[in-house]
């Protein structure tokens, strides 16, 4: 079969999903195309040194190495032989079909600037975009020196840069773990590991976590390294407040009681530059949403071989559904091999693919477990003062939302953003949803966007003009 032969696959996201869905995908004789916004492969778990950095052994940063050193040499070979192109640095801003062919486009903007535009088109879409961080806010959280749980292990792992000298690391969530211990690794003095969710509660749910003893050894391996780097762990606690005047300079923190609240009287004070604060993950749905899959809550819906609701729309990883990268390998791997059966003209077999089934079937019982205990603190919106600013874009404080809501009458965050501009400035609402929904008491809803990013009015009127009819 020649290239222009083959049927077309456009791979959005080149992290473990991705790269697993292409490989697949590619090994079976389509033609693939692998978008990226990083300039390299790897994703988030496997997020690479700049190459000018020099970096000697990035391995050391990361565990699993030899899984992403299959998925990359995969990816060379497959280069080399012309079966996938990679498109690095390439930022998606849409995946629309094209009236008439029936062919989906793929429109990113090229380089660190943006303004070039690129169509890739296909006959069939992976979605395999990740997730992002939940921000919550709390007095000082915009002081510089208070950075994201990942932005600090992206300075590390991307920038080979310390965020500070004295970390407090808080929150909830399994990725406090190896932000703790690769940050105390690196020889930043790890102060205190601060979960708000209490440990204890795994207990009931020790035979999902049981199924996955690889995942139970990787937490023991992080509890010897916290206690072999010194640092203090404390669970059911949580951050009150950031203090500093032009940087951060310490934190508040105070023990929480049963009902989600904090403790009276059990708040301390802890010295630090840095704090590095998630509260779990969400997924990257933009273009999913564009294209008109359904959601489930948060996440993308899709079948057993990880297709949407929209034809020639595959999604894997975390854009279904924070789950981990053991997990997002396996999907990639299905969605691949689905695409694969389904654009040559047969249906797929599963048993081909029973091992990937199981493997993610027991992630997801496994995720599921967790998630039912790393939850940020059931009445956190209720400690949120009224001047604390919860829109950074726009400037608006808690006080302004609740008006909104209370007052105003405001019954969804979309109404809350016409009433207070919430939402409505560069990351459009990413950092502030989750905020905004729980002070608001409404259910997080993820926006539908024409598109995922700001688009250069240049690109948009290059774009060819659609056949008529
Ligand atoms: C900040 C952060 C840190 C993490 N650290 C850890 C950790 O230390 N240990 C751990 O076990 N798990 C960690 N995780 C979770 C782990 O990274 C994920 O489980 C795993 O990477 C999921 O793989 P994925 O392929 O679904 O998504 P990702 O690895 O997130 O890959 C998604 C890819 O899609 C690309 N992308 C997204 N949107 C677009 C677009 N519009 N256009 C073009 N490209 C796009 C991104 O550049 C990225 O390369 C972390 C997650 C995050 C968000």
């Amino acid at each position: 079969m020649t290239t222009a032969e083959r049927p077309r696959l456009a791979v959005v996201g080149a992290g473990p999903a991705g790269l697993a869905g292409a490989l697949a995908a590619a090994a079976r004789g389509v033609q693939v195309t692998l978008v990226d916004a990083a300039d390299q492969p790897g994703g988030q778990f496997y997020r690479q040194p700049a190459p000018g950095l020099g970096a000697r052994r990035p391995q050391a940063l990361h565990h699993q190495w030899r899984t992403f050193e299959r998925l990359r040499d995969g990816l060379e070979r497959h280069r080399a032989a012309g079966l996938i192109t990679h498109l690095a640095d390439h930022h998606v801003w849409c995946v629309e079909r094209e009236p008439g062919s029936g062919a989906l486009s793929v429109h990113a903007l090229r380089g660190p600037a943006q303004e070039q535009g690129v169509t890739v088109r296909a006959d069939a879409v992976l979605l395999a975009t990740g997730g992002y961080e939940r921000v919550l806010p709390f007095p000082g959280w915009t002081l510089p020196g208070v950075v994201t749980a990942g932005g600090a292990q992206a300075m590390l792992k991307g920038g080979l840069a310390l965020p500070g000298r004295t970390a407090v690391v808080a929150g909830t969530g399994p990725l406090l773990l190896p932000v703790a211990t690769g940050l105390a690794a690196a020889g930043v003095r790890v102060a205190a590991l601060v979960e708000s969710a209490d440990p204890a509660a795994l207990l009931p749910r020790a035979r999902a976590l049981a199924a996955r003893p690889g995942k139970l050894a990787e937490g023991a391996g992080y509890a010897a390294r916290l206690l072999r780097y010194g640092v203090r762990v404390l669970p059911r606690h949580t951050v009150l407040e950031a203090h500093g005047t032009d940087r951060l300079e310490a934190v508040t923190l105070a023990s929480l009681g049963r009902n989600g609240r904090t403790r009276p009287g059990s708040a301390r004070r802890i010295a630090c530059d840095t704090l590095a604060v998630g509260h779990g993950m969400l997924p990257h749905t933009d273009l999913a949403g564009t294209l008109g899959c359904t959601l489930s809550g948060t996440d993308v819906r899709v079948d057993d071989e990880q297709r949407t609701d929209v034809p020639g729309v595959w999604a894997a990883g975390e854009t279904t559904g924070v789950g981990g990268a053991a997990l997002a390998l396996a999907e990639g791997h299905i969605a691949g091999r689905s695409v694969a059966a389904r654009l040559g003209g047969t249906a797929p077999d599963p048993r081909r693919w029973a091992a990937a089934a199981r493997a993610r079937a027991r992630q997801r019982a496994f995720f599921a477990a967790l998630d039912a205990v790393y939850a940020p603190p059931a009445a956190w919106a209720d400690a949120v003062p009224d001047d604390t600013v919860v829109c950074r874009c726009e400037e608006v404080t808690a006080g302004a939302v609740r008006t909104a809501a209370g007052p105003l009458g405001a019954s969804d965050p979309r109404a809350v953003k016409l009433l207070t501009r919430a939402g409505m400035g560069w990351c459009q609402g990413r950092v502030c949803a989750p905020a905004v929904a729980a002070l608001t008491g409404c259910p997080l809803v993820p926006e539908r966007r024409p598109f995922a990013r700001p688009v250069p009015l240049g690109v948009l009127a290059a774009l060819p003009e659609p056949p008529p009819g």
